[in-house]
């Protein structure tokens, strides 16, 4: 039974997506000889660079075990023939990275999270995790998701160039804190479910969740968010700064938030599976506020924008797509 990798994002166009395939082969030869470290942003990168998905990670992948398969945006990856393109292993994907950088990821993020990520792939989220197993776990899949989302990782596989952030439009400094010791900056959530095939959506309609461009106190700020699933683990990363939001799905116990993480711990047992992104991640309006108006308490959740919801404070939007 082959087993699913996932690597996408679902704002990204068909043709973008794939329009890349051919930078990427030459980069992957070439790998990170003339990059800078993403982390430290002084130091070279190393010839390899830091894997996102760590090594310990795709060796519990077997090659008897494959193929593997990928998909973007729900959609299998294809051969030029039109049969779906089998893997012997997963792919790596790969981020710029130094090698005193690269010590400090492995020491802060894989040494403690380890068991606990093998814990939950061996009983197919069949879990329930302590406070501190949560901690872990939630802080391994925001670095995980972040490295999965940087304008400067490459993937490895043939055929899949998912599409990365636009870091130009995230004024905050995202990656420096994983090699600093500092704890990750804020506006940033990530979500667990557990995906299966056949489960039965709870609300027939997926639910739309805007995301903004924010002008406010003189920066400009687009909201981004990141999804990737391994083999049934299916997370959702959102960067949201100064706007507090929930996932639609947590009140369906269709999906969990993993970070910032609950000092209850974690019942990844009791989720309801999901079928395939049952939430739709779409381009929202630009938003103009009045100075010193941005402020989280009078914010409206970005799913109600889809009704035209008033934003308090704001002076000024627009459509997706148009320049204020
Ligand atoms: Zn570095």
């Amino acid at each position: 039974m082959p087993i699913v990798t996932l690597l996408g994002d679902p704002l990204e166009t068909p043709s973008r997506c794939w329009s890349v395939s051919g930078r990427l082969a030459v980069m992957s030869k070439r790998k990170f000889a003339d990059s800078v470290c993403v982390f430290c942003r002084e130091r070279p990168s190393s010839r390899l660079g830091e894997h996102a998905w760590p090594m310990w990670l795709l060796e519990m992948f077997a090659e008897h075990e494959g193929p593997y398969h990928s998909e973007i945006n729900g959609k299998a990856v294809l051969k030029r023939d039109g049969h779906r393109r089998g893997y012997a292993s997963i792919p790596t994907v790969q981020t710029p990275c130094c090698e005193p950088c690269n010590r400090e990821l492995n020491r802060r993020f894989e040494q403690h999270p380890k068991p606990i990520i093998r814990k939950v792939i061996d009983t197919l989220g069949m879990v329930v995790l302590t406070p501190e197993e949560a901690g872990l776990f939630g802080l391994w899949w925001l670095k995980t998701m972040l490295l999965l989302s940087h304008e400067e990782t490459v993937d490895s596989a043939v055929g899949v160039s998912p599409e990365r952030w636009d870091l130009r439009q995230v004024p905050d400094d995202l990656y420096s804190w994983m090699v600093t010791g500092e704890s990750p900056p804020g506006g940033l959530s990530v979500w667990f479910a557990r995906r299966s095939d056949t489960a039965v959506p709870a609300i027939s309609d997926p639910p739309v969740m805007f995301l903004p461009i924010v002008i406010a106190d003189g920066r400009e700020t687009r909201f981004m968010m990141k999804r990737a699933c391994l083999k049934f683990c299916e997370v959702t990363l959102v960067y949201h700064p100064g706007w507090p939001i929930e996932h639609p799905l947590e009140a369906t116990s269709e999906t969990v938030r993993i970070w910032p993480t609950s000092e209850e711990g974690l019942d990844l047992s009791a989720l309801r599976g999901t079928n395939p992104w049952p939430t739709m991640w779409v381009p929202g309006p630009k938003l103009r506020f009045a100075d010193g108006a941005y402020r989280s308490a009078s914010l409206p959740s970005p799913q109600n924008l889809l009704h035209g919801a008033l934003v308090p404070g704001v002076v000024f939007s627009r459509g997706p797509g148009t320049d204020l």
